[in-house]
Order: structure tokens, then sequence, then C-alpha cells
């Protein structure tokens, strides 16, 4: 396994297996340890997938050293502020059963994140986490989060893909040393999968859409958990450290980009109108 080295110097694993979309308790257990058998250490999981039990009790039947795997969870909106965030991060530690955390994240740039970052930095400090970092925040609200507060975050966790590839994202957190990861970097299996020019690069190589996707997010250095509940998907999304893309094939994956989301931005009113339960 790749590790990267993060700004604070704690290394993560480039490759790890996302639970997002698992809510069933004996699924998501399955997955996890199918996952860990396979070769996996980084696991992402959040308290509002509803799965970290299943997470912390795969953890524990698998037998795997603790100091060998990396754990992500993430604080939930509804949960921001300082006092809310200590307690959401107990209220997850206790379901993973954990002692420690190496990766927690705000998990929207929505409500008092200010008031859980300065939690996170206590938590940090006080080495109850390894790192910490946020996800969805774009640029404004990034720079923003950066210049006004102590701890620079580890790691953004951004919706990044063939069809929405984050470069001028990656050139605002680069100076400031915080690592990229890529949530859905399979576009959840819709829409891509079945592309001509992943299916004809993956040929040369003898590897699946999927596996030149993968590749091609890490040769970018961009740490990716892909999520499956089938075994055969977990290997074959673990088998990408045995071949390399030409920059040709790279060049061929960047004239994908269609520069939007394909799902939902985090600046959409319409959206943040739902999640906030707005009615004017
Ligand atoms: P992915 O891009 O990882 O795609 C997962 C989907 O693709 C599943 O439906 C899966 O089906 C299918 N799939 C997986 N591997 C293959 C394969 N080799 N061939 C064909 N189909 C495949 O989507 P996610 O949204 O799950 O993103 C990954 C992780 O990112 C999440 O699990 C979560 O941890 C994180 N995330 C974070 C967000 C955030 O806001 N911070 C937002 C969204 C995700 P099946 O399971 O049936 O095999």
């Amino acid at each position: 396994m790749k590790n990267v080295k993060l700004n604070n110097g704690v290394e993560m694993p480039i490759l790890g297996f996302g639970v997002y979309l698992i809510p069933d308790y004996d699924e998501c257990k399955r997955a996890v340890l199918d996952a860990l058998e396979t070769g996996y250490r980084l696991i992402d999981t959040a308290s509002a997938y509803f799965n970290e039990k299943a997470v912390g009790d795969a953890i524990k039947e698998s037998g795997i050293n603790r100091k060998e795997l990396f754990i992500t969870t993430k604080l939930w909106h509804t949960d921001s502020g300082y006092e809310k965030t200590k307690k959401g991060f107990e209220a997850s530690m206790e379901k993973l059963q954990l002692d420690y955390l190496d990766l927690y994240l705000i998990h929207q740039p929505f409500g008092d994140y200010y008031g859980s970052w300065r939690a996170m930095e206590e938590l940090y400090e006080n080495k109850k986490i390894r790192a910490i970092g946020v996800c969805n925040f774009y640029p404004d609200r990034f720079l923003d989060l950066v210049e006004h507060n102590k701890i620079v975050p580890a790691v953004n966790q951004i919706e990044i893909h063939p069809l929405f590839q984050r470069e001028y994202d990656e050139s605002i957190m680069k100076p400031y040393g915080t690592q990229m990861e890529a949530w859905s970097p399979l576009v959840r299996g819709e829409k891509i999968l079945d592309n001509e020019t992943l299916k004809n690069i993956g040929a040369k190589y003898g590897k699946t859409p999927a596996q030149v996707i993968l590749r091609w997010l890490i040769q970018r250095n961009i740490i990716v958990i892909p999520k499956s509940v089938h075994k055969e998907r977990i290997i074959e999304n673990f088998n990408i450290f045995d071949f390399e893309l030409s920059s040709d094939d790279m060049d061929k994956v960047k004239s994908m980009e269609t520069g939007k989301t394909a799902f939902f931005s985090h600046s959409d009113i319409e959206l943040l109108k739902i999640v906030f339960g707005i009615k004017v």
C-alpha cells in the first residue's frame, strides 16, 4: 500500500474503503471485514452513515493491530459548534470502540463549523485524533477557514473523478499542504463505467474502467475511497498498484472533464433550502 504524508507528518493510505449507503449492520460489517481481508487499512465512515457500530465491530473481529489501521469518521452539520462537536466525537468513538481516531472531518461547511474546528483543534492537541480536516469546502470557504484558525486542515474530502477533476481546488489547497481525498471516485458506479475511452485504456493494461479511474486518481496523488458490497469488486478496486498509466493515457482521462458536479453542489441554494428546512 502506498501512503501519502499529510501536512502534520501523519502517513495515510492512498487507497481506502468507503461505507456510505451501507446502513444495514450485517452487510456493512461483512463488507468491512472483506475489505480488511483484501488488504485495505483505511476505512471511511461518518456519523450520518449510521454504520459506525458495524465498522467498529468489524475492526474488532478482524484482529488487525490498531496501529495498522487508519480510521476516518465525520461530524454531521447538526452537531456543529464547540460543545456539540465534543459530544458528537465521543458518540462516534463509542460506536467505533476506539480510543483514538486517525482522521476526523467536518462533513459539510454548514452551521457553526468555526466552533467545531476549535473543538477539533483541542481534540487533536490532546492526541485523541491524529489529523483533522474537512469535506466539501470549496476554495472560498477553505481559504476563510485556514486563514482564521490555528490548524490548517490536513485533508479536504471532495467529489473528484474524471468528470469533475477539481484542478482549481487543488491549486488553492496545495500551498497549505492540504491533501485532496476523492469521494464518489467511481461516480457511484453510474454514468462512467461503460465509457469507451476508459474501456480502451483499460484494455491496454488488462484493467477495468474502475481500475483505470482509481489509478488515474492515485497518480494525481489523490486519496481514493471506493465503496462496494461485492467482494470481487472490493478486490478489483484494490488491484491498482501493479500498473502505471502513461502520460498519454493520463491526458485522455483528463479530456473527460465536464467542469461540473455529477451530483450536487454544496453552494446550491436549492440544496441549502432543503438541508436547512427553509420555507421562505
Ligand atoms: P463510489 O464512487 O465509490 O461508487 C460506489 C458504487 O459503485 C456502488 O454502487 C458500487 O456498487 C459500485 N462499484 C464499486 N466498485 C465497482 C466496480 N469495480 N465495478 C462496478 N461497480 C462498482 O461512490 P460512493 O458515493 O460510495 O463514494 C465512495 C465513498 O466516499 C463513500 O462510501 C463515502 O465513504 C465517501 N463519500 C463522502 C462524501 C462526503 O460528503 N464527504 C459524499 C459521498 C461519498 P456495489 O456496492 O453494489 O458493488
